[in-house]
């Protein structure tokens, strides 16, 4: 192991929403703070943001897209008939505002909240920061996400992603399908992202995201809209596109993955926010969304190294 800090970038280009340096409060014990239930808890805010906000919403949504849409993109994606595309659109950015820009912010605003986190009050934000970073995500969901989505939409609709309302759910094979779009989005995330980490993308796209050292959840999407959009959108939607899964559970899939990466950058333990967080705070650690693909390639900071090592094990030997 490496006894030095690893400079791969200079210090001087070091994130701007750098806070205070001053050590976290001593972290609170137990196995809820310990994340242990964190798979559970985005499970279950996932299953409520669809079905309390996602399908009661989705019919004002398709209403105001097929006001907008323009013509052009009808024959590839039509809101009007492709009711499924827009419910996995709206399960998206109902996580999102649920949880990100609701739930996790409101928790941040309270000082006793910031002992549960993994940087502790290094992951306060300002006003500025937090209405830039709202700003950013919701343009990279409502406007750029297409990118990525539509040819996505068109490989889904070919297998029937369109006509699959009438089909009874069966929850093995849902269940099946989901363990799919697991692996798709822990395989893609983890190539992309280490891809950004070359000096070059990094310089003129991810460094961008990583903006935010100690990330707050609002900072899930606060990325440059190609990584958005091949890095993040593209390994979400290719899992239900390659798996035709039911609509619901394609809607379900998406509102996981945006509560997932929501808590994963809320920086609370409790949510699963500790393997991310190292991450943003040490650059050479954990790529991955922390199912497979660090473990199986020696990119994950082994579990209580950070915590004895400090500054003298960031840098992989
Ligand atoms: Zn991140
Ligand atoms: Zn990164």
């Amino acid at each position: 192991m490496a006894t030095s800090r690893p400079r791969p970038y200079p210090v001087e280009e070091e994130p701007e929403f750098r806070a205070d340096r001053a050590p976290p409060a001593a972290a609170p014990r137990g196995a809820l703070a310990a994340g242990k239930a964190s798979h559970l808890i985005t499970a279950t805010v996932a299953f409520f943001c669809v079905r309390f906000v996602s399908l009661p919403m989705c019919g004002h949504l398709t209403r105001a897209l097929e006001a907008m849409w323009p013509a052009a993109l009808r024959p590839y994606l039509d809101p009007a008939q492709d009711d499924t595309a827009v419910l996995m659109g709206c399960s998206a950015l109902s996580a999102y505002l649920v949880v990100a820009v609701g739930l996790c912010s409101l928790l941040d605003c309270h000082p006793e909240a910031h002992r549960y986190k993994t940087q502790g009050h290094r992951s306060i934000f300002t006003w500025d920061q937090w209405t830039r970073a709202v700003a950013v995500g919701l343009s990279n969901i409502l406007l750029f996400s297409w990118f990525a989505t539509i040819p996505a939409w068109q490989l889904q609709r070919r297998g029937g992603g369109s006509g699959a309302w009438d089909t009874p759910l069966s929850l093995p094979n849902e269940l099946a399908c989901f363990a799919v779009h697991v692996v798709t989005i822990d395989v893609w995330f983890y190539v992309t992202h280490r891809a950004l980490h070359l000096p070059l993308l990094y310089k003129w796209i991810h460094k961008f995201h990583h903006a935010f050292k100690a990330p707050a959840a609002i900072a899930c999407v606060y990325a440059n809209p190609i990584e958005f959009c091949v890095g993040n959108v593209g390994g979400v939607v290719l899992g239900p596109a390659l798996t035709r899964c039911h609509p619901y559970a394609a809607a379900y899939w998406l509102a996981f993955a945006l509560t997932s990466t929501s808590l994963a950058h809320s920086g609370y333990r409790a949510f699963g926010a500790e393997e991310h967080d190292t991450h943003h705070e040490h650059f050479s650690w954990n790529f991955g969304v922390g199912i497979l693909m660090d473990r199986a390639l020696g990119t994950c900071l082994p579990e209580g190294l950070r915590a004895r090592g400090g500054e003298k094990i960031m840098k992989r030997s």
